[in-house]
């Protein structure tokens, strides 16, 4: 980059990050450039997607300096890099007094020589700390014979989330509903900055997971129900934290997780047993994971659950024969947490742990995140002594491994560089997280144009989430679980926050009405009703990450739906903001609601952004990344077959979600035309060349997301209403015209077939973009 467009990117940055407060004014010794928020457009998913799977470097062979290593390491040492360990093995103390233990970081890192420790205890660490206990680690690294540094890696799920002062974004299902990529991408490479500048190079993300269960208390870690939207994301944010060259100084290794269908449980809770054929986990749940490891991605981490039975760390099939074989993922395998015991303590498949680790490892775990104890490495030395596992085995995941630290550059810099940690939560970063908070925003319903408000009002705000950074965030926020209100940004406001400081304080008279679970003073919230122009009442949840957050029903708490009753029951227009992780339901209440806002988790950035979409200071543009349900029982994807929602035989009631997939408002309004194709027919190795066009005949500027969903029209499975292959997000001035054009190939029209292999059959396809259809023939 030359000065002169430094220049211009510094200033297009600080205008566009003027309306928030910069707080880190100086930086000084930045190895790296500042990048703001994303002005390039998506014109076409499939470009993006295609041009992001080749921008990864070639493949470098590493077989001789890793060959050189391995020859002269002992079983000891081998199965020491195949043990993971968390931070709680090395240190005393927990949250901001934990302390490396010399004697405990000895017997890690220089008896047993473990190649990887993780996590945080329990709280998120300022970036000083964490140089401090990276640095103690690879000193004792440089201790061992071999001096093989140590690769620690980190839950940065949304930003990294446990190193004080970074930059927080969406979560997952929030950057989904930007329908960004280009923005999800520059996200994950702020991510990857500030991983490493925190001294760590192996990040735990993206979730690659399908939101199909949205039970399950996962569902806000994905990029939501659909297939090719979570697939663009996923090649998105592995390019974002890779780049092409993971050595980089801003750069980490991805971690595609969790390979796979651990997102569908039959019961909606986390970690139980998941019932997927192989045809649909194939067409459903495998292509993110094959998506990413198309794009390079250096490790993946293993489903704790079971599928059909089996659980994942204890199935060859998945993880050999399909994830290598089939897929050809050449890097470097971990279990997730503990799992290897759970083999014997949860899923009863192995009486022993010992048995347990054989399994595991002969299945293709190349690394075990124990991480509490020694015995992976005991039970694997003597596993190889007795003959149970072969030496070749262990030599296959350990080259693994030594491959992924020479290509992150950890054996010429394992030690934190100081320079880096200017990059650490920069304005122009925080720019980027008010972006994709303010485009992940959804305009769900707004019946007479209610919205945007004018700013001369008075308003009541209500509800548990009105005042809740926690409601923001949710889980991977400073602890697992989120929920340490004394940890969050005090400089961040909360949605009363941003509505207060918009409008004014006098203004804005907040009623809190009622907690996540319980009610609090709901007469009195709707006595303020009465007073006020408008109610705006935000409900949803708290702060929630794996197990603690499985739910019995998906409606939202009772409490909440009263409160909401009791407002609307007054007369006055009610705006609701959802702040939560999963479509928690409140059919009972949306038709008194005159306007619909869904915020999803949209992190530290998400206050402001809702209050500049409720005042009209951003027009919203993001789209539901899955099908928001109207009833706790009537839960369909978008993709379903024809007949399931149209049946009204026998009085069974239409199926009619609360919201479709991929709707959102805008204020402005949006034309399709011209829908056009250039050929009827199309053979096997052509293409269909498909074009529309959109005018913006509104009276503002907006951003669209164009959806081109094709639907089959007869197949020898049951085929789908629709399906979505492309997308485009852009931006239309008011009056503006554009035209767009997508190329659809045999490929977009295959489907897996009876046989569980992709299958492409000639015959009719409608292709359906906004409220207009044509028609073409495959022969
Ligand atoms: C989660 C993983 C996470 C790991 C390490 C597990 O409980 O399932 O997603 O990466 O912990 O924190």
């Amino acid at each position: 980059m030359n000065r002169l467009s430094i220049i211009t990117t510094v200033l297009v940055m600080c205008s566009q990050a003027s309306s928030i407060s910069l707080t880190h004014v100086g930086r000084h010794n930045s190895a790296l450039e500042e990048r703001g928020p994303v002005t390039a457009e998506v014109a076409d998913s499939q470009s993006f997607f295609d041009n992001n799977l080749k921008t990864q470097s070639p493949a470098r062979d590493w077989n001789s300096r890793v060959d050189a290593l391995l020859k002269q390491m002992t079983l000891e040492e081998k199965v020491g890099q195949m043990t993971q360990l968390e931070i709680g093995m090395i240190c005393n103390g927990k949250d901001q007094s934990i302390q490396i233990d010399p004697g405990k970081l000895e017997k890690a890192v220089v008896k047993y020589g473990v190649g990887s420790i993780l996590n945080v205890k329990d709280e998120a660490l300022p970036i000083d700390r964490w140089h401090e206990i990276i640095s103690r680690i690879q000193e004792a690294g440089q201790k061992t014979r071999l001096k093989i540094p140590v690769l620690y890696g980190i839950d940065t799920i949304h930003g990294v989330n446990y190193t004080q002062g970074s930059t927080l974004f969406p979560q997952e299902i929030g950057m989904a509903a930007t329908w960004n990529p280009e923005l999800m991408k520059r996200a994950a490479e702020i991510a990857a900055m500030e991983t490493r500048a925190s001294g760590i190079p192996w990040n735990f993300s993206p979730v690659l997971d399908i939101g199909r269960q949205p039970l399950w208390p996962r569902f806000y870690e994905t990029f939501g129900e659909d297939p090719y939207l979570a697939k663009v994301m996923a090649v998105a944010t592995v390019r974002g934290y890779e780049g092409s060259n993971i050595s980089a100084k801003d750069k980490v290794a991805a971690c595609l997780k969790h390979y796979v269908g651990y997102s569908f449980p039959l019961s909606g809770k986390d970690r139980s047993p998941a019932w997927i054929p192989e045809i649909y986990l194939r067409e459903y749940f495998l292509p993110t994971f094959q998506a990413a490891i198309a794009a390079g991605a250096h490790t993946v981490m293993v489903n704790s659950g079971e599928v059909n039975g089996v659980p994942v760390h204890a199935n060859r099939y998945i993880l050999t024969d399909l994830l290598r074989n089939e897929l050809g993922f050449r890097g470097m395998v971990v279990s997730d947490w503990e799992d290897i015991k759970k083999l014997v303590t949860q899923h009863g498949i192995a009486a022993t742990e010992k048995d347990a680790t054989r399994i595991a490892v002969m299945a293709g775990i190349d690394m075990s995140m124990v991480p509490s104890d020694y015995s992976f490495s005991d039970n694997l030395i003597a596993l190889v002594k007795e003959g149970g596992v072969p030496l070749s085995r262990i030599d296959e995941g350990v080259r693994r491994i030594l491959q992924l630290k020479f290509e992150l550059g950890l054996f010429e810099a394992a030690m934190p560089d100081p320079n880096l940690k200017a990059n650490l939560g920069t304005p122009a970063s925080r720019a980027v997280s008010l972006q994709a908070a303010r485009e992940s925003i959804t305009l769900l319903k707004n019946a007479k144009n209610l919205l945007p408000l004018g700013k001369g009002i008075k308003v009541l705000v209500t509800g548990p989430t009105a005042d809740s950074q926690i409601s923001l965030n949710n889980g991977w926020t400073y602890t697992w679980q989120g929920t340490k209100a004394e940890l969050y940004p005090k400089d961040r406001p909360t949605i009363l926050g941003a509505i207060e400081a918009k409008i004014g304080k006098q203004n804005v008279n907040y009623v809190p009405g009622a907690s996540l679970d319980r009610e609090i003073n709901i007469a009195e919230a709707a006595a303020a009703a009465r007073n006020a122009d408008v109610a705006i009442i935000c409900l949803g949840e708290g702060g929630y990450a794996e197990t603690p957050g499985n739910i019995d029903d998906l409606a939202l708490n009772e409490c909440q739906l009263k409160l909401a009753e009791a407002i609307t029951a007054t007369g006055k227009p009610s705006v609701l903001v959802l702040a939560e992780g999963r479509p928690r339901v409140f059919g009972r209440i949306a038709d008194a609601l005159s306007a619909v806002v869904m915020a999803y988790n949209p992190s530290l950035e998400g206050g402001q952004a809702i209050a500049d979409v409720l005042f009209g200071d951003h027009n919203p543009s993001g789209k539901l990344p899955f099908t928001y349900p109207r009833y706790p029982d009537a839960l369909l994807s978008y993709d379903h077959k024809i007949w399931e929602a149209g049946d009204t035989s026998f009085g069974y009631t239409a199926l009619k979600p609360q919201f479709e997939f991929g709707s959102g408002l805008s204020y402005t309004t949006f034309e399709y035309t011209n829908l056009n194709l250039d050929k009827r027919t199309m053979n096997q190795s052509g293409e269909v060349n498909v074009t529309v066009t959109i005018t913006n005949t509104g009276n503002r500027a907006g951003k669209e997301v164009v959806q081109l969903y094709v639907r089959d029209v007869v197949a020898s499975i049951t085929p789908p209403g629709k399906r979505l292959r492309r997308f485009a997000k852009f931006n239309l001035e008011a009056g503006q015209t554009r035209t767009l054009s997508f190329k659809l190939r045999s490929t977009d029209l295959s489907f897996i077939g009876a046989n569980n292999k992709p299958i492409v059959e000639p015959g009719d396809f409608e292709v359906m973009i906004g409220n207009l259809k044509q028609k073409f023939t495959l022969q």
